[in-house]
């Protein structure tokens, strides 16, 4: 509750108190945009501008001056220029001496230049703080009120009272401030609105790469070696059985893949015995894409409910079952119930059920919005225990519906085994490595490791 109020507060701006006055260089899309806003929210805006003819485009409120007379009447100054023109600025050196600048621009390229523009503009300058801030909002953001995906705003710099003020600013624009340290944090804040999605790049490529091997796989197995044969052609498998086929398995898989790093990097920090030596990098980068490698494979367990339930409508399974009770009553026979099977089958939907609820509630949590509600200690239980149960409850579900085929000699087809059966192998290895892990010969010195301790100090650094 606290929170929550407190944050209404920082959003809310102070409008009784009196603003200080912005300045603004350059009158392009983006100083329009911020200054209207600016505007909005009570602070007096001066444009400098190479032209001081002002424009209907220009928020009326605002003063355009040249930039020396405008930089004179502002204790801030939010360079909207892009940084290729910053040399203007040189001559004004002594007028910016004391002031802040706030460097909002973007570039074209990741790390496009050397060093950061907001460190460029600081060596031009070197009398003004400089502070990095709102590149990562757009100017139709800001003048069209639809600020969902941009409304962190992530300041950096070496003054803590310029980076204050700037913070101040934000949060009266109704934006959130993100305070990311000094500005040599400033050509990662640069590079941020040039990344596509970098986090997703491995789970996708992944995902595509599985899919199109299973497809291949399920391909050969249920479509092509019954036609070759039985001279059956089943090509419609491709649509509903295929597909319905691959999602469940790749759902496990990604699910499985998401501890495995988990697991490696407790071997390898019992190996070394310390956990202060860093994990080869691509466990690294593995483990920073757990959340979206889950969030895939909630996206697969979905499509196989999905197709699961359509099962039913499906004419070739209405075809077959009908087919089969017309047999029973031409054999005048009807087939007992079989409670072994009726039990595997309950159980194996139960298992289902309750291992998609699971994993549902995990993709919640994985939410910020959720996640930043809950403590470090009531997140690692849900996404470490509930999500291992997840994982055992979807291995179970998967072996409780084709365990029985496992010895079977007509469950292999040129010699290749069901596609689940090697859904299994991934999920299998790391439920046995993580049980392993339990022991307490294993478990005690993990937690004395993660907790600090060092079987051989001189690997400390
Ligand atoms: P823009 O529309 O092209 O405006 C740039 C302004 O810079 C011009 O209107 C001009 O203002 C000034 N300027 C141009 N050449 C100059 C020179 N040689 N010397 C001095 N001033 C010069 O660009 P913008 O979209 O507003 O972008 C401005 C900065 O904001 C860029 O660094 C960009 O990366 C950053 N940014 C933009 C957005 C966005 O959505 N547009 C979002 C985040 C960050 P005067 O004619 O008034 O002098």
């Amino acid at each position: 509750m606290n929170k929550n109020s407190s944050n209404i507060m920082a959003l809310a701006p102070n409008t009784s108190n009196k603003r200080e006055t912005v300045c603004i260089f350059g009158t392009g899309d983006f100083g329009r945009a911020l200054g209207h806003k600016l505007i909005q929210s009570g602070y007096p805006v001066v444009f400098g501008s190479r032209s001081t003819q002002t424009s209907s485009l220009i928020p009326k409120d605002a003063e355009v001056l040249s930039h020396a007379e405008a930089a004179q009447k502002a204790a801030i100054i939010i360079i909207a220029i892009q940084r290729q023109h910053y040399n203007f600025l040189t001559p004004l050196a002594e007028i910016l001496r004391g002031k802040v600048l706030v460097d909002i621009s973007n570039n074209l390229k990741i790390n496009q230049y050397p060093e950061s523009n907001a460190e460029y503009l600081a060596q031009l300058v070197p009398g003004a703080k400089v502070v990095k801030a709102f590149n990562t909002v757009s100017a139709w953001a800001l003048q069209s009120g639809t600020l969902d995906a941009s409304r962190q705003v992530f300041v950096c710099g070496d003054d803590m009272e310029a980076k204050q003020m700037v913070m101040d600013i934000v949060r009266a624009l109704g934006l959130t401030p993100l305070d990311q340290g000094s500005l040599l944090a400033a050509q990662e804040i640069e590079n941020y609105p040039l990344q596509l999605f970098p986090m997703w790049k491995f789970p996708i490529l992944l995902s595509l790469g599985l899919i199109a091997f299973f497809f291949f796989y399920c391909l050969i197995r249920d479509v092509i070696y019954p036609y070759v044969y039985e001279n059956k052609d089943y090509s419609f498998f491709i649509a509903i059985s295929i597909t319905n086929r691959i999602c469940p398995i790749l759902a496990l898989i990604l699910l499985a893949l998401v501890y495995l790093p988990g697991v490696l990097a407790a071997i390898i920090q019992l190996y070394r015995g310390t956990k202060y030596r860093r994990f080869p990098d691509w466990l690294d980068k593995w483990m920073l894409c757990r959340k979206q490698l889950g969030l895939v494979a909630l996206a697969f367990a979905s499509l196989h409910v999905l197709y699961t339930l359509v099962n039913p409508i499906r004419s070739f399974v209405r075809w077959r079952i009908s087919s089969q009770t017309v047999s029973q009553a031409l054999n005048n026979k009807t087939e007992p119930l079989n409670t072994t099977n009726a039990w595997l089958s309950d159980s194996y939907l139960a298992l289902g059920i309750l291992g998609f609820f699971l994993f549902v509630l995990l993709g919640i949590t994985s939410l910020p919005s959720v996640s930043n509600n809950v403590n470090w200690r009531e997140f690692r239980f849900v996404q470490s225990k509930l999500g291992y149960l997840t994982l055992v409850l979807c291995t179970a579900h998967t072996l409780v519906y084709g365990g029985k085929w496992f010895l079977s000699p007509s469950s292999y087809r040129w010699y290749l085994p069901r596609a689940y059966m090697l859904s299994l192998i991934i999920p299998c290895t790391v439920l046995v490595i993580k049980f392993v892990l339990i022991f307490p010969c294993l478990d005690r010195p993990l937690t004395r490791i993660r907790q600090g301790w060092e079987r051989n100090p001189q690997y400390s650094e």
